[in-house]
């Protein structure tokens, strides 16, 4: 196990693999921890000179999972996978959005229409919520390593993605300049000319049959489906409305076709970044110099070395030092959001009955004058914080929902399909508390 080292000022010296030293040196009280995951320990006496080597950070660029690895010549110190929540900050949006509206209207603090007034939009250099969240995403992680390794180098995978290429792999020269629907009005127009104006479902055709012919979506727009064409299908009238009561499927095969378009999403969102990211990784890390590699170099190494394809191994392969021995443990990272911007009504505990309830009706409460608003998210209580970890059942689970009543939500840390949706305190064990957003989750032994 590798044990992170502070010096007194809390700057990183080299880690260490010899345990049963740390472990003297605290009970001497020469070390003091720092924190337990990544298990990481500070000096709390003046060392005097401080001997560093060169340690190189590389990151595995993407939208939904970040691959670190920090590596010297020999070894690799530092490996972690992060899950973020870039995907999540649109269907957030989308909710706050919907909440405005509804407080516009509903018995709630009025909220005032606003239009004409998004000046942040207009400004030059403006980038997508989903951007941002990204990029901050990698400058928080690089904060993080290098509170506890001495970085000196960071080197950024850009991903270079060619759409075109990845729905056509034979593509080259001038057939870039002629995309699948050319010559075509629209995308529904070349979807039943693609369809052969047949159904997939029944096989009645529009000319033969005298059908009417629609364009499906077969990812329905409302689940993220895109407007490409390989997420549409020709279908008939009536196999249509059949499809949206749940009374007629499409083939499998055609849902994986759509479930690859879907792909070609990310790829477009990962172009957007790439330039934006490294300018401001520059930009935070005035000391540390930032190198760019590229997507298809790291994989070519990877096949040359038998690599397996994972995103700690990515940026394991990125961080440049093909021989050094892997570390023994992944950290994976998750990120959750801080807060929740449900209102809730607002009325001390003297309004309320025994059990908790208003002792007057809600109109009554508003004519009286009572304060509706943003009720503060509960941070800690019976001594457990948001995303702490807990046992239950000799099994380890993360808190995802904490509640004033003491019975709070579990997801299980390793199986994270198992959850449980109320347990009282009584029954936990607290093992860590978490007060981060962007935490280590669980340890992956490799
Ligand atoms: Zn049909
Ligand atoms: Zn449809």
């Amino acid at each position: 196990m590798t044990v992170f080292v502070q010096d007194i000022n809390g700057n990183p010296l080299m880690p260490t693999e010899r345990c049963g030293m740390v472990r003297r040196r605290i009970k001497e009280g020469k070390m003091s921890i720092v924190s337990y995951e990544p298990f990481t320990v500070r000096l709390t006496y003046d060392n005097g000179k401080n001997y560093v080597q060169e340690c190189t950070l590389g990151i595995d660029s993407g939208t939904s999972h970040i691959g670190l690895s920090v590596t010297t010549e020999k070894n690799e110190l530092f490996s972690a996978e992060a899950e973020v929540r870039t995907r999540e900050v649109k269907d957030k949006l989308k909710e706050r959005k919907e909440n405005r509206r509804h407080r516009r209207c509903k018995n709630r603090r009025y909220r005032q229409v606003r239009f004409n007034n998004r000046t942040h939009s207009k400004k030059a250099g403006w980038l997508p919520p989903t951007v941002w969240q990204n990029i901050n995403t990698y400058t928080l992680l690089i904060k993080r390593v290098s509170s506890i390794l001495p970085v000196s180098k960071i080197i950024f995978e850009v991903a270079d993605f060619d759409t075109q290429k990845m729905c056509n792999p034979d593509i080259s020269g001038e057939e870039y300049q002629h995309g699948q629907m050319e010559d075509h009005l629209n995308t529904r127009e070349f979807v039943l000319w693609r369809d052969n104006y047949t159904c997939a479902i029944c096989n009645k055709n529009a000319f033969t049959d005298k059908v009417k012919m629609h364009s499906h979506h077969i990812i329905w727009k409302t689940n993220g489906g895109s407007d490409r064409p390989d997420n549409q299908v020709c279908v008939c009238e009536k196999c249509h409305n059949k499809i949206h009561k749940n009374k007629a499927h499409l083939p499998e095969n055609l849902n994986i076709k759509a479930r690859t378009a879907l792909k070609l999403r990310d790829a477009g969102l990962m172009n957007s970044i790439k330039w934006q990211a490294v300018r401001e990784i520059r930009k935070t890390f005035p000391d540390i110099p930032v190198k760019v590699t590229y997507g298809y170099k790291t994989k070519s190494v990877r096949y040359e070395h038998n690599i397996e394809k994972s995103h700690a191994n990515d940026a394991y392969v990125i961080s440049g030092n093909i021989n050094a021995i892997h570390s023994d443990r992944i950290y994976l990272y998750r990120q959750n959001r801080r807060h929740n911007r449900q209102l809730q009504d607002f009325a001390p505990r003297s309004r309320r009955d025994k059990d908790g309830k208003f002792k007057m009706s809600r109109k009554e409460r508003k004519k009286r004058g009572y304060v509706i608003k943003r009720c503060k998210e509960i941070k800690e209580i019976y001594g457990f914080t948001k995303r702490s970890l807990v046992k239950y059942n000799n099994k380890l689970f993360t808190i995802t929902g904490l509640r004033a009543t003491g019975n709070f939500s579990l997801r299980n840390t390793k199986d994270k399909t198992e959850s449980i949706d109320s347990v009282s305190h009584k029954e936990l064990k607290l093992i860590r508390k978490q007060y981060k957003s962007l935490y280590i989750e669980n340890v992956k032994k490799r």
